[in-house]
């Protein structure tokens, strides 16, 4: 069967994919969707965002039950967790996601396209399900196929010993012992989550630190908070091998020329995501990839074929799925002769464990190698009336500003809530705010945003309530 004339395929119904599909709709475009899992929502949705924060949302009021209320004068008894039931409310949180999205592309008159998309030609697209192939031809070709979890050569995945997050996002009974390889987002999200559950949890790390690429302070206090919950961490550390010992695993560890071995039910490998373009056929038909496996693009999206674009996991740049949608929001404007835009210095990154921890802009390790000289603000959670009303004291804010212009040049936050309070930072930064700017506009009180005009206030040195 053969579909033409439409405007736009968009290939990956991930936030990328679905997003600019809605969005080229708006914009009056004829657009087919291509997916090849059964759900639309991509790894956000399915495997990804979605599922991990509803198991830390879960987890978070078992560990503030067991923990945190006490203090509230609230006494509680024996806890029970029932495991198949968070499990189940996640599953419900997730379906929820899956099934607006058939309902959205049904408002805007997208045609969702259930099947496996290869690239025939720069407009051809033929969709494989079972034994049927259905040929989609259109103007223009959008590829936001997204990406997949790193595989390491020596530990392969087997869905039950050794796993990647899709797996450790579903597992029946809490693992006495959780071995993760890697200190990034996805791996102390789910660390934690099974740390509140009542596993031991360790996790490897190559580096000498904790979430590469956040702020190195603001790491390690998270780090330390992390500790305090029970994580153990072993960085500068390489996973070899594992063997198979009793019911578990043995795995055999690295670090600095020595050797040892650690004994787990589970080893959680979360070293990094790939791009997905397997079966695509975008290299046949002429894409060009960088030395990552990345599709390149130009600013506005466009591969090296004329009338195929890429956006989201499968090109450069941090795999968020928020930066997924503003990508696939400015491809599809600037297709429609718009200037559609993405500020990758506003683009904020967060860290979901408790306490949270959100960052936008450079760090200071980025301002100092890019020899911008700034100024510092910080201010502690302990400091601020809101989160000692709500017994959420750890943590600090830290602001850098232009110590020439006073621009704020990156915003820090690990305390509760942080993945709330960043949005006023992304906001300030995509305006172009000062740090003065910030200290001087109200904030509510008491709210735990104030943290963040004091920080400002801090860049000065009038901070109020410290
Ligand atoms: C555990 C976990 C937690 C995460 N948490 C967060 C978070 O809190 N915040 C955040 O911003 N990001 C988070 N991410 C990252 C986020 O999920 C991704 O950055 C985002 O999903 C990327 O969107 P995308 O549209 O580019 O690709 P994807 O979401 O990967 O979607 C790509 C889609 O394309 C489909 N596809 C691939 N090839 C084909 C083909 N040939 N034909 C048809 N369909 C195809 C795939 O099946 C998939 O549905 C998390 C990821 C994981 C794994």
């Amino acid at each position: 069967m053969k579909d033409t004339n439409f405007d736009l395929i968009v290939l990956g119904a991930g936030p990328g994919g679905y997003v600019a599909a809605i969005r080229a709709a708006q914009l009056g475009m004829r657009v087919a969707c291509v997916e090849k899992d059964p759900t639309l929502g991509g790894t956000c949705l399915n495997v990804g965002c979605i599922p991990s924060k509803a198991l830390l949302d879960s987890t978070e009021h078992y560990a503030t039950a067991q923990h945190g209320l006490a203090a509230h004068g609230i006494k509680v008894g024996a806890l029970e967790l029932d495991l198949p039931a968070m499990m189940a409310r996640k599953d419900k949180v997730v379906k929820l996601g899956t099934q607006g999205i058939i309902g959205l592309f049904k408002k805007n008159k997208i045609e969702p396209v259930t099947g496996y998309g290869r690239l025939r030609s720069r407009n051809t697209v033929d969709v494989t399900n079972g034994g049927a192939t259905r040929t989609l031809t259109g103007q223009r070709v959008l590829i936001a196929t997204g990406s997949v979890p790193i595989q390491l050569p020596d530990l392969p995945f087997d869905g039950k010993r050794i796993i990647s997050s899709t797996e450790a996002l579903c597992m029946r009974a809490v693992p006495r012992r959780l071995l993760i390889i890697g200190a990034g987002a996805i791996g102390l999200e789910l660390g934690s989550v099974w740390n509140r559950l009542g596993a031991e949890v360790l996790v490897v790390e190559l580096l000498d630190r904790i979430v590469p690429g956040m702020d190195r302070k603001m790491a390690g206090l998270l780090q330390r908070v992390l500790q305090k919950q029970g994580m153990k961490f072993q960085l500068q550390t390489t996973a070899r091998t594992a063997a198979r010992a009793g019911s578990g695993l043995q795995v055999t560890l690295e670090a600095r020329g020595s050797t040892s071995t650690e004994e787990c039910d589970v080893l959680l490998v979360a070293v990094g995501r790939r791009p997905f373009v397997d079966g695509l056929g975008a290299r046949e038909v002429g894409v060009a990839f960088d030395d990552r496996g990345r599709i390149t693009v130009d600013r506005r999206y466009a591969t090296t074929v004329p009338g195929i674009y890429a956006i989201g996991d499968v090109i450069a740049g941090p795999m968020l799925a928020h930066k997924a949608e503003e990508e696939g929001v400015a491809a599809v404007e600037m297709m429609a002769g718009q200037a559609g835009h993405v500020n990758y210095d506003a683009v904020p990154n967060v860290v979901y464990t408790w306490p949270e921890l959100a960052s936008v802009g450079l760090s200071e390790e980025q301002a100092q190698s890019q020899e911008i000289p700034f100024k510092v603000g910080t201010f502690p959670f302990l400091a601020n009336a809101r989160a000692r009303c709500m017994n959420e004291t750890e943590g600090m804010v830290k602001m850098l500003a232009d110590a020439k212009t006073d621009r704020v040049l990156g915003i820090h936050i690990l305390g509760a809530r942080a993945s709330d309070v960043i949005a006023e930072a992304a906001i300030a930064m995509e305006f172009g705010a000062s740090a003065e700017d910030i200290a001087r506009s109200a904030h509510a009180h008491p709210t735990l945003p104030e943290a963040l005009k004091e920080a400002a206030l801090a860049v000065h040195q009038r901070s109020i309530n410290i």
